[in-house]
């Protein structure tokens, strides 16, 4: 689904990924950790678009995104509605939620099938309620977001990136500016996701949720990956030493 090779990225002399390689298979879940500053968000941003590499190549569900640096090949990089096409088939949830702070649940579930997609309102409208019934919010479909708790926007979050269909969901470490007492709610949906076979990339500082809804955990540091390997394995017996140090810090 996602086939990421070579990639480095540079803000200015600054190197933020080194030669990272990630491959995310259909219906796997790879969990991404690593210090502060390691370059997991880049890598994130990198992945849809939304930042440029340096030198790589990307291919996401078949369509080459960027290729750049290789001196057998032109370089590549989709741009416009292409580039948007292809955004839209991974949801991304951010740490901050963004929800449209005038808009009830629901409007912020449809705004984009409707707006982007070009899907009718009453169709949206109802797809908009099977969804927040999925992240457990029937209850709160035409509540506004400064009524809802930060674990229900999440959550409201989740359901607006799942109203485009994608085909893969990014998340962005989306339970770290929770209140302790919601992280697990919205982890709870996450782990339904999971189980129900979406395809997905999870940065994230909850080693628990790696330890039994990844499949595969990368860890990052300094803008390389490190070591990477099935969940129990590397979050049991790492044997990066880098890995083995910071899993001691968050552990
Ligand atoms: P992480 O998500 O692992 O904490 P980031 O991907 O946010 O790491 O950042 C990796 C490095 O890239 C950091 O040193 C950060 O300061 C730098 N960085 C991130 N975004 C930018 C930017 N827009 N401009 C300049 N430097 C950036
Ligand atoms: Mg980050």
């Amino acid at each position: 689904m996602i086939e990421a090779t070579g990639l480095f990225k540079h803000y200015g002399p600054h190197e933020v990924l080194r030669d990272v390689c990630v491959t995310v298979a259909p219906g796997e879940v790879v969990a991404v950790i690593g210090p502060s500053g390691s370059g997991k968000s880049t890598l994130l941003r990198c992945l849809n678009g939304l930042a440029e590499i340096t030198r790589g190549e990307i291919t996401v569900a078949g369509t080459l995104l960027v290729r750049k640096g290789d001196p057998g090949q032109p370089d590549i990089q989709l741009h416009g509605p292409d580039l948007r096409a292809l955004r839209a088939e991974l949801g991304m949830v951010f740490q901050r939620y963004n929800l449209f702070p005038h808009m009830t649940a629901v409007g912020n579930v449809i705004e984009a099938p409707v707006h982007v997609r070009g899907v009718t309102v009453d169709e949206a409208t109802e797809q908009a309620h099977q969804l927040l019934r999925r992240v457990g919010l029937t209850h709160r479909a035409q509540h506004y977001p400064q009524h809802l708790s930060g674990g229900e926007q999440q959550r409201v979050a989740i359901a607006r990136a799942l109203a485009m269909r994608p085909k893969a969901m990014l998340f962005d470490e989306a339970t770290s500016a929770l209140d302790p007492e919601t992280v697990g709610e919205v982890l709870a949906v996450m782990r339904d996701l999971a189980a129900d076979g979406m395809t997905m990339v999870v940065v994230t500082h909850e080693i628990g949720f790696a330890r039994d809804a990844a499949d595969r955990v990368v860890v990052m540091d300094e803008g390389s990956v490190v070591e990477e390997g099935p969940a129990k394995q590397v979050l049991s017996e790492p044997t990066n030493p880098r890995t083995q140090s910071f899993l001691r810090r968050v552990i």
